[in-house]
C-alpha cells in the first residue's frame, strides 16, 4: 500500500533534514513544506502558488514540472498523483491540522506514518533568538505541539536531532524500519540526492556532512517547566541505538 510520512516538529528542529534523508530513495519523494503552496500565506508562498516555483523548490527551476502538475491537482488530489510515480511520500509541513485534511483526503487511498523530530527547547529558543523572533513563551508554544501531536498520533516514532546528526546511518536505517518504508545503503548521505522539496531549509544541501552546535547549552533561557518536562518524555520515547 502507498504510504504518507507525516513529519511532526515545531521550528528550528531539523525537519528538513530529517526529510532529506528518508527521502533520499527512488521509491520515495520528499514533499518539504508542501501546504504553504496550497494555502499560501507569505509572499514567497504566493509567487510559488501562482507558478513561478524559483525560490520554493529546491530544484530552482522555475517552472517546475514536478509542482506545476501538483497544484494542477489540488490540496487533494495531489498525493494520489504523486504515489502514481512514488511508492512513499515524506511531508515535513508541521501542521497537525493539514495532516488531519491529508489523512481524510487520503482513507483508503494510502497509509498514514507518523514521525517526531525535536531538539532541547532552549537550543529552538536559540534559534528564534538568532534571527531576532524571539518571545518569551515560545516554549509553552513546543509544550502545546508536541503534546498535540503525540495525542493524536500517539504511535509516532520519534527521533532526537541530536542522535540523527551523530549517528545518522544507524537512526536512518531504525527510522525507516519504524515506519515500514525502504531503507538503501548510504541514505542518509542525503547531499548525494536529487529532490524537488519545497520551502525547506535546503541550504543544508551544501554541508555535505552532519554536525553539532551545542552552544545552546550556554543560554539562559527562561523554560516553561511543560516544556522541559516534554523533552524529558521525548528522550525516553526516542528510538534508540545500540
Ligand atoms: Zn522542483
Amino acid at each position: 500500500m502507498k504510504k504518507a510520512v507525516f513529519i511532526g516538529s515545531v521550528s528550528h528542529s531539523g525537519s528538513t533534514l530529517l526529510n532529506f534523508v528518508l527521502g533520499n530513495n527512488k521509491n520515495c519523494f520528499a514533499l518539504g513544506e508542501c501546504y504553504a503552496v496550497f494555502r499560501p500565506h507569505k509572499r514567497h508562498h504566493s509567487v510559488a502558488a501562482e507558478g513561478d516555483f524559483s525560490r520554493a523548490c529546491s530544484c530552482r527551476e522555475k517552472s517546475c514540472s514536478v509542482w506545476t502538475e501538483c497544484l494542477e491537482k489540488g490540496e487533494s488530489g495531489f498525493y494520489s498523483h504523486l504515489w502514481e510515480k512514488y511508492d512513499v511520500l515524506i511531508d515535513s509541513s508541521k501542521h497537525i491540522s493539514w495532516y488531519e485534511d491529508q489523512q481524510k483526503y487520503t482513507e483508503g487511498i494510502g497509509k498514514v506514518k507518523t514521525i517526531v523530530i525535536y531538539k532541547h527547547p532552549a537550543d529552538v529558543l536559540l534559534s528564534f533568538y538568532k534571527r531576532q523572533n524571539f518571545t518569551e513563551n515560545w516554549s509553552v508554544a513546543y509544550y502545546r505541539y508536541y503534546s498535540e501531536f503525540l495525542n493524536k498520533w500517539s504511535d509516532s516514532v520519534v527521533v532526537s536531532y541530536y542522535d540523527l546528526v551523530s549517528n545518522p546511518k544507524e537512526i536512518a536505517e531504525k527510522a525507516c524500519e519504524l515506519l515500514e518504508i525502504p531503507y538503501v545503503e548510504k541514505q542518509e548521505e542525503y547531499w548525494n540526492g536529487s529532490y524537488h522539496l519545497l520551502f525547506g531549509k535546503d541550504h543544508v544541501l551544501n554541508h555535505k556532512k552532519f554536525y553539532i552546535d551545542n552552544s545552546w547549552k550556554e543560554t539562559k533561557f527562561e523554560i516553561y517547566s511543560g516544556a522541559l518536562k516534554l523533552f524529558g518524555e521525548l528522550e525516553k520515547r526516542k528510538v534508540k541505538v545500540v
